[in-house]
């Protein structure tokens, strides 16, 4: 997965932003030969209104709404990001459930970790459906 730098500092910021909550949003790019490339991420509230220091939702509605905005410009959604704050930057077993009820297969999903508010580190990782896993992706800044 390739991602521009201002694209992956806006993420960490957001995860700084939003602590202690998990924050989320949306990957917009092209997939095609190769590696999935990232063009923006795209911020969208997190809807979990139970526990959202440790979870976080996004609305089928604000979807729709990103997909629209973007297809103008022959870009779809190709992926996910949220931020564990004070927890390990890989999918939790939670993660890895709610992707495995979707249809997940080559979905990237951006972990961002972010501990005390401040330092970030963030990874990425592919869901198989063949293996009902998360397959850790390169994170390549550019
Ligand atoms: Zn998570």
């Amino acid at each position: 997965m390739r991602i521009p730098r201002a694209q992956a500092d806006a993420i960490a910021a957001h995860a700084r932003s939003g602590y202690p909550h998990e924050v989320c949003g949306v990957l917009v790019g092209t997939t095609g030969e190769g590696a999935v490339q990232v063009a923006r991420a795209v911020a969208v509230a997190n809807r979990e209104t139970e526990r959202p220091a440790v979870r976080y939702q996004i609305a089928p509605e604000d979807l729709i709404g990103v997909q629209r905005s973007v297809r103008e410009e022959g870009l779809d959604i190709v992926g996910y990001y949220h931020s564990h704050p004070d927890h390990p930057a890989r999918p939790s077993e939670t993660d890895r459930r709610i992707a495995a009820e979707g249809l997940s297969d080559g979905v990237v999903h951006i972990v961002c970790g972010v501990a005390g508010g401040r330092d970030t580190v963030a990874t990425a990782w592919v869901f198989r459906d063949a293996t009902q896993a998360f397959e850790e992706e390169p994170f390549e800044i550019e």
